[in-house]
């Protein structure tokens, strides 16, 4: 799996001008050192982006934008791309490409939880190889090509681990939403590798926001 940050708009300093336009006012940085990629919020600043983030006040943050290049199983993406709102989503077809699959291989298999459902699996290891099925997907999908069976259709036997690829732009808002949603322990573990990523780059170029859009 990989998230790789490929675009970036804004700072948590955007977000502080776009709330202080209200007032016709415009803030600067305590402190701004570019080649050291360092700046520093005044107090005041600091707090303003905490009161917005406390009371909802969305529509500042959605000028401050991310975007990503992310490789993850597609029933990580099958979860991820239920998040929609301030979110756009561009995926690798796979009625166009037909390029050797990639699979995802869990290096342990879970075991089912005995108290709730919703854990969705205990930390137990149950040993299990699918090296096999695998294998034979794969096998059969070369096969089908070779047959000159149109990639759309060959696709459709290729398991939910094989590999896919989009790019993700939203706002700060709105991927504070699914990493405050899916960085939870219900949430499942490897949906929560990709998430656990983006709240990193989050914090690395939105610092004060990503402090205080975390759990809201
Ligand atoms: C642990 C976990 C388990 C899940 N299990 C399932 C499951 O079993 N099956 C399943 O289908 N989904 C499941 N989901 C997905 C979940 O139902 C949401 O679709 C997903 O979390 C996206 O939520 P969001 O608030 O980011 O939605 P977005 O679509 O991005 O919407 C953002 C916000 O906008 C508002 N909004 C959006 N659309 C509307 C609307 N039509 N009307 C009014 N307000 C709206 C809501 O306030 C919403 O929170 C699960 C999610 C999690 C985190």
């Amino acid at each position: 799996m990989n998230v790789e940050i490929v675009d970036k708009m804004g700072t948590d300093l955007s977000v502080v001008n776009a709330a202080r336009v209200s007032f016709s006012k415009k803030s600067q940085w305590k402190r701004n050192i570019p080649t050291l990629n360092s700046y520093e919020l005044s107090e005041k600043d600091d707090k303003l982006i905490k009161y917005l983030a406390k009371h909802g006040h969305w529509s500042p943050f959605a000028h401050a934008f991310l975007s990503f290049r992310i490789k993850a199983p597609i029933f990580v993406a099958r979860q991820l791309v239920k998040h929609q709102v301030g979110l756009a989503w561009n995926e690798v077809s796979r009625r166009y490409v037909d390029d050797k699959p990639e699979f995802y291989i869990p290096f342990m298999w879970r075991k089912r939880p005995e108290e709730s459902i919703k854990q969705g699996s205990s930390d137990e290891e149950v040993p299990y190889d699918i090296t096999k099925i695998i294998n034979d997907a794969e096998e059969m999908y070369n096969d089908m090509l070779a047959n000159d069976i149109a990639p759309e259709m060959a696709r459709m036997i290729l398991p939910q681990c094989m590999m896919t690829e989009w790019i993700w732009s939203g706002s700060v808002f709105a991927f504070s939403r699914v990493c405050n949603l899916r960085n939870k322990e219900n949430a499942q573990s490897e949906t929560r590798m990709v998430t656990l990523e983006l709240s990193k780059h989050m914090k690395d170029h939105f610092p004060i926001c990503s402090k205080y859009l975390s759990d809201i």
